[in-house]
């Protein structure tokens, strides 16, 4: 069996030097939804040194629930005729297999655990498991999502409990099968949709208390009751939880970075008197087929999505603004609008009912208006951008069909701030200046877009009417 993460008892207790430790605790920080209660809940191993958290640590930080089952370690094991997982757990879990196709996945669903796994996963490649990953799904619901290779069937998943050092095991074998086999099994088990629909229904009943996000106090008289002209803007940081986005060349998660640029960008345009709700403020899934249903139930008058990039190229770099389009502008637009339009996929939703037409259902004459919107703002975003930041794309305005821009009357963009692939654009968005000053420069674009008819004292040029 090939043990794809060391046990990390062993990575502590084996040798406490200190160059060890710290190389430990780098690992530990990569996954900074688990870190926290790595510290308060290890019964294993306690550090002598629980370093201070950085600015992409602070912002995925959040209560999680003590006392929960510990996730210890994950193998699998490629073998000739099957593939087995293995999940290690410090406590019984009840947890339960499903199958899900295109893409072929296999989810194992359990109650809101604590992950103290280090690494990234290396596989041979040699058998059903093309790649995983694990987090939080939603509150209270922790998930692995193996992406399959081929088509397999799942045993039922063995429990064993601890013994020789190890704690209590899941074991699930993956046989090969046929892709007509895998298909017919496939889908969200029934009570687990009813789950999925009773919460979506939650959310409709309360939005404003979806993210937690209440409004401010009206600002200057502007807002009246019941005759609040307050404009209103959903942020929306992209990934979280189990999908964690795009990964620096620092470890730096893109799900981290851009909530915490949606957090200093909701604060500038509250103090601007918007109001404002954001899809997400803590490190949580959120399928994209929530997000802008999200904007259209809070009435949004514009929604932006925070995104950052990454490339093979490690010399791209760059903010670009995105509105939606059928087709992209161009191929990288086209395959980015398909790797951001992933992110249900890595967390194991059902797309099994998605209609993909809907999209050139929604793109006609009709919202011409919400388009023409969006563009202005596009265009508003990339001047501010210019002007306050120094990274910003050659071709810094492009469209591709992004899933959570095709809102049909929520004017919306899609902003990637920069690429995580590239040296100086990732050292650059570490920083707290550079992130005050896009999110500034955010809302500056915000502001133009919704200003009356003025003539700019920068560049001469007329503001939005
Ligand atoms: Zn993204």
């Amino acid at each position: 069996m090939l043990t794809i993460r060391k046990r990390f008892a062993g990575t502590l207790a084996g040798n406490t030097g200190e160059m060890r430790l710290k190389q430990a605790m780098t690992r530990i920080l990569a996954f900074a939804g688990g870190f926290l209660l790595w510290a308060v809940a290890s019964a294993v191993a306690q550090p002598a040194v629980v370093p201070g958290p950085g600015p992409a640590v602070a912002a995925a930080m959040q209560p999680q629930p003590a006392g929960a089952p510990v996730v210890l370690d994950a193998r699998i094991g490629e073998h000739a005729d099957r593939t087995r997982f293995v999940v290690e757990f410090s406590d019984p879990v009840k947890f339960r297999v499903f199958t899900l196709a295109n893409p072929d996945r296999v989810v194992i669903d359990m109650p809101e655990v604590l992950w103290r796994l280090n690494g990234p996963p290396v596989l041979a490649g040699r058998g059903a498991v093309h790649s995983y990953r694990y987090g939080l799904f939603r509150p209270g619901n922790s998930r692995f999502v193996i992406e399959l290779n081929g088509p397999v069937t799942a045993t039922d998943p063995l429990v064993l409990p601890p013994e020789d050092g190890y704690g209590y095991r899941l074991v699930l074998d993956l046989f090969p099968t046929t892709q007509a086999a895998f298909d017919k099994h496939a889908g969200w088990p029934a009570d687990l949709r009813a789950r999925e629909a009773a919460a979506a229904q939650m959310a409709s009943l309360a939005p404003d208390q979806a993210a937690g996000e209440t409004p401010p106090p009206a600002a200057h008289g502007t807002a009246h009751k019941g005759t609040s002209t307050r404009k209103v803007i959903v942020i929306d940081p992209g990934h979280g939880g189990i999908d964690s986005g795009t990964i620096g060349i620092t470890g730096m998660e893109e799900k981290n970075v851009v909530l915490d640029v949606g957090k200093r960008l909701a604060a500038d345009l509250r103090a601007r008197g918007y109001t404002v709700y954001m899809t997400r403020t803590t490190d949580v899934f959120i399928p994209l087929f929530d997000r802008d249903p999200f904007a259209r139930r809070h009435h949004a008058d514009l929604f932006i999505s925070l995104h950052s990039d990454s490339n093979p190229d490690k010399g791209v770099h760059g903010a670009s603004v995105y509105t939606l389009s059928e087709k992209g502008s161009d191929k990288e637009a086209a395959a980015l609008a398909r790797q951001e339009n992933q992110s249900d996929i890595i967390a194991g939703v059902d797309l099994s009912g998605d209609n993909s037409s809907v999209a050139s259902i929604l793109i006609d004459l009709a919202q011409r208006d919400t388009m023409n919107k969006s563009s202005r703002f596009a265009t508003e975003a990339v001047g501010s951008l210019r002007r306050t930041t120094d990274i910003l794309a050659p071709e810094p305005h492009r469209s591709a069909n992004f899933v959570v821009l095709r809102s049909p009357d929520v004017p919306g963009a899609l902003i990637e701030l920069g690429y995580l692939s590239n040296t100086d654009d990732c050292h650059q968005m570490a920083t707290s200046d550079w992130r005050n000053r896009a999110a500034g420069a955010i809302a500056d674009a915000v502001d133009r877009q919704f200003a009356p008819v003025v003539a700019s004292p920068v560049t001469g040029e007329r503001a939005v009417e």
